[in-house]
This record gives structure tokens, sequence and C-alpha cells, in this order.
């Protein structure tokens, strides 16, 4: 595979000493590592891997709360091409996940394009130049072609609560947890009932002194029937040719067959999956008022859908408050609810999921006209295929808007927007491209048919991160992965501007 010969830029850059890569990925999470991979394999060397952190890992390395998993199953949420018949457990924990991906980018030979420990501060497109601009912590760095993989679940929110800044204890996020601070025989107070807060309560339960959790809407909680993997399984999953990916194939199957579901088109089997919910709740709680208080009053799959075996027996322990909604105020030594009821605690400790498309990288990501990412996003982002975004050339965005999904791994769409970014670049140096932007009218398209194609899903009928505040959704692709493969299994020029080298 040819790479494109240097652009003057890089000529200068090299004799300048400044840093020029043809492709300048800011984020080592498991979409940078993989589109680093699938580069390599495609004979494209020319690269560097922007991290601000000194691990790879992305949410995987910051998310170290107790009990943190997938709730994914493992030989599904892994990389298709790099199956790993050693997972300990059907849903992996989070050590092993970091491991895995580690044990991914050094077999790969991505670990020497990584620049650990510097954190992309500004990028812009120079229109003369036709490259990509960026200064870093460590200085400029230019590349002519650059790739965002920072992720959606970057940035943690903690919510702006009256007197927080007074609060005399501790208090941290999920997703930054204090392994310093002792949780024994702390009285604490959770705010958040989301997946992280399902992991983790579960956890810390057993050895605080006392647990207020701040529950506003409560969650779907559907049994995960997480087990160990046995020694024969293993060998299995190694030694068995096709054992694994027919494994693979099939729990994809089984998600991918809630598609419909959570779509709208089909409300018996969204009724079926509701169902086994309600099961799971009736059996597990037989106090009939607390059961009420833990039904959720929404549809399933509306906001993410939990995987629980140990939640709802947590907070029936004698040592667990369960507060119905959100937290008023903080006070020195205390919390108070909604109701005004104020409540004695040492520690807070925040499950209140992340800053989703306000995130401070969109706004030093700065394209064709000079404006930012989240100028020209104005609080809805829109791209075309998630990935390619008008007025910003040579850029290509991973995890983008509407490529998450609820039911099924983000990591198929990872691999399939990969996959369509390394046609791209590869069909640049065949046909001597300098640069590719996509058409302004075709991205307009694009998000006029997600966006109808949205109207009557689940996720419409209450208020997530799915969701902007005015009800649009940036974040979920609303069609099987099948189509998102079909529709990014090759780059099109015809979707793009191009100018020739
Ligand atoms: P989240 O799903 O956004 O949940 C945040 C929780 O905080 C919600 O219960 C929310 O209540 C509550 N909250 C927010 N602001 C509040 C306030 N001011 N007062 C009281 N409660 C407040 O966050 P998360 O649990 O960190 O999960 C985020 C995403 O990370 C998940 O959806 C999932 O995609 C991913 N995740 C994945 C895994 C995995 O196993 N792969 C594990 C953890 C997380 P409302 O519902 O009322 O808004």
């Amino acid at each position: 595979m040819s790479v494109a010969t240097a652009s003057p830029a890089a000529e200068e850059a090299r004799e300048s000493g400044r840093r020029h890569v043809r492709v300048g990925i800011v984020g080592a999470g498991f979409s940078g590592i993989c589109m680093a991979i699938r580069l390599k394999q495609a004979g494209i060397h020319d690269f560097a891997i922007i991290e601000r952190a000194d691990e790879l890992g992305g949410t995987w390395r910051d998310n170290t709360y107790p009990g943190c998993s997938c709730d994914v199953p493992s030989h599904l949420y892994s990389y298709s091409f790099e199956r790993n018949p050693e997972w300990g457990s059907f849903f992996a924990t989070q050590p092993e996940i970091l491991g895995y991906l580690r044990r991914c980018a050094e077999k790969y030979g991505v670990m020497e394009h990584i620049r650990f420990g510097e954190e992309m501060l500004d990028s812009s497109w120079d229109a003369g130049e036709r490259i990509w601009r960026g200064v870093t912590t460590k200085g400029e760095f230019t590349c002519d072609i650059a790739i965002s993989a920072v992720g959606g679940l970057t940035e943690p929110f903690i919510p702006d609560v009256p007197g927080l800044e007074r609060f005399a204890g501790a208090k941290f996020h999920s997703a930054r947890w204090d392994h310093g601070h002792d949780l024994r025989g702390k009285r604490v107070a959770v705010i958040g009932t989301g997946a992280s807060a399902a992991q983790f309560v579960p956890e810390i339960q057993p050895v605080v002194d006392r647990l207020t959790l701040f529950q506003r809407t409560p969650p779907w909680i559907l049994p995960r029937r997480n087990r160990r993997s046995t020694g024969i399984e293993r060998a299995i999953m190694r030694r068995v040719p096709g054992a694994q990916r027919l494994v693979r194939s099939g729990i994809f199957a089984f998600f991918e067959g809630g598609t419909p579901a959570f779509l709208g088109k089909s409300a018996p089997l969204l009724d079926a999956i509701e169902g086994t919910a309600r099961r799971h709740l009736r059996k597990q709680v037989p106090d009939r008022e607390l059961r009420r208080r833990l039904r959720p009053d929404y549809r399933i799959g509306c906001k993410r859908v939990i995987l629980a075996d140990d939640w709802y027996p947590a907070l029936q322990q004698p040592n667990v408050e369960v507060v119905s909604g959100g937290l008023a105020e903080v006070r020195g030594r205390s919390v108070v609810d909604e109701a005004g009821t104020e409540h004695d605690v040492d520690t807070i400790i925040f499950g209140t999921g992340f800053q989703i498309w306000d995130q401070p990288n969109m706004g030093r990501l700065r394209g064709r006209d000079g404006r930012s990412m989240a100028d020209v996003w104005q609080g809805f982002p829109q791209a075309y295929l998630g990935t390619a975004v008008a007025g910003f050339p040579n850029m290509f965005m991973l995890v983008g808007p509407n490529t998450g999904q609820g039911n099924n791994s983000v990591l198929n769409m990872v691999e399939a927007q990969v996959d369509y970014v390394v046609d791209a670049i590869t069909a640049m140096d065949r046909e001597g491209l300098r640069t590719v932007e996509v058409r302004d009218d075709v991205q307009e398209r694009f998000n006029r048919e997600l966006q109808s194609r949205h109207r009557g899903a689940v996720w419409e009928g209450c208020q997530s991160w799915y969701l902007t505040p005015d009800g649009r959704n940036p974040t979920i692709w609303p069609g099987w992965t099948y189509e998102y493969w079909w529709r990014t299994r090759k780059w099109k020029p015809a979707d793009y501007h191009l100018t020739l080298a």
C-alpha cells in the first residue's frame, strides 16, 4: 500500500524541526487504538496519537470505581479482529478490559505512536497550507489528517448544587474515584442511579456505615446473570476453530434482535423485555411500597437499561435509605433532599454521568472558517455518518454524533467508522487528493433522515443523556447496526468536496 508523498507542509515541518505526521489522532481509548491498528494494517505508519494521560484506555482507564465492569458481554465488547479466549467472566471487569486494550496496543505496535502526557489544547485548519495545526501542552504539532477519538463519556458531570463548595467532607465523582478515601464506617450520600452507581453501590454498601441514595428517576433493571468462565470454556474458545466467533455472533444477534422494540416498531417485544424487568423487580423486592418507588414510569430503553442482580438486594439492606428525588442543598456536614429532610453525611459520591455534548474538546477544534465545533453545533451535534463534519476538511471523528447504541456494543460502530476512515485515507493516497470535506447538502440530508427516524423511538419518552434539553437526539443510531455497517462500508468521493494535491 503506497502512502502519499510528503506534502510541502510536511517537508517544511521536517526542515524546521516542527513535528508533522500524516495522521494525528487525539485520544488513546478503544476507538483511537482501533484506528491506529487499522492504519498500520493498511500500511500507514506516519501517525501519532496525542494522549493527555500517562496511560491508554480512555473511559476504561478513568473509571476505577469498585465493581466497574462491562455491561456488554466481553466476547462482544472486544475487537472483532482480536478476540480474547481468556475472558475471566461473561462481563469482564475494568482491570481485565484495560489489560486487554494494552495487550492489543502492544501486539500491533501502537505504543510507540502514542505521545503520553500531552494534551491537545487547540487544533485548527490552516486553509493556506491545507494542514491541521495543533497546539499541545508540549508545543506545536501539525498533520494532514486529524482524527478525534476523544469519546463521549470523558468529562464528569457534577451538578451545581447550592452549598456544594462548603461541604466539609470528601466528595468525588464515580469516574474520578478517590481510592485514598477509606469508606469504612462512613455515612455516604450517593447521587444518581445510572449504570455507574448500579455497579458501585452494591460494592460499597457492605463497608459503609450508612448509605443515602438519591434516586431522581428509577432505572429499569434486567437480570445480569454474570458468572466466571470455566477452564473448559476457555479451552474451547482457545482451541475449537470458530467457537468464539460463534459465541460472539450469537450475543450480537441477541442484542441486535431488540432493535425494533427500541425503535418503536415492535410493542410486543418491548412489552416482553419490560415484563422480564418487572418480574426481576417483583422477585427481588418483596416490599410493595419500596417496589412502587423503584418502578420506572417510562418505557424500558428510554434511558440506558441496567443489568444487575445485586442492585435491588443492596437497596434493601438496613444501612441503606433510598431518597426519591434529587439533591436540593449541601451543607457543611449534611445533604438536604427535595422534601427538605437533612441527612448527615461524611462523603458524597456523584454517579451523575458525563458532560456529553458540551465537552471542552469540541471548543478546541476549529474548522475552515475559524469557528469551533462547539460553535458550529450550537448544542446539537451533527455529522455525516457520525464521522465527517462539513466545514472541517480532512477531519474524522470516532464515536461521533448518532453512533451510540442503547442495545448493542458501541465497538461494532467504532470498527465500522474506523474502516470507513481508512478507506477514505487510502482513497486520498490512491487518487492524489489533498483534501476531502463532506458536502453540506449530504450531511444535511443525512441528519434530516436520522431525526425523522427517531420519531416514535423509545428514547423520545423521557429525558436522558441521549437527548438535548430540547428533545433532539444527537446520540443514538436509529437503526440496525447492519445498516450502519452497510452505509459505511465504502467511502464515497461523491459525498465530499475534493481538492487535488
Ligand atoms: P448516567 O447514566 O448519566 O446517570 C446519571 C445519574 O445521575 C442518573 O440517575 C441521573 O438521574 C442522576 N443525576 C444527574 N444529575 C442529578 C442531580 N442533579 N440530582 C440527582 N440525580 C442526578 O451516568 P452513568 O451512570 O455514569 O452512566 C453513563 C453512561 O456510561 C451509561 O449510560 C453507559 O453508557 C456508560 N457506562 C457503561 C458501563 C458499562 O458497564 N459498560 C458502566 C457504567 C457506565 P436522572 O435519570 O433523573 O437524570
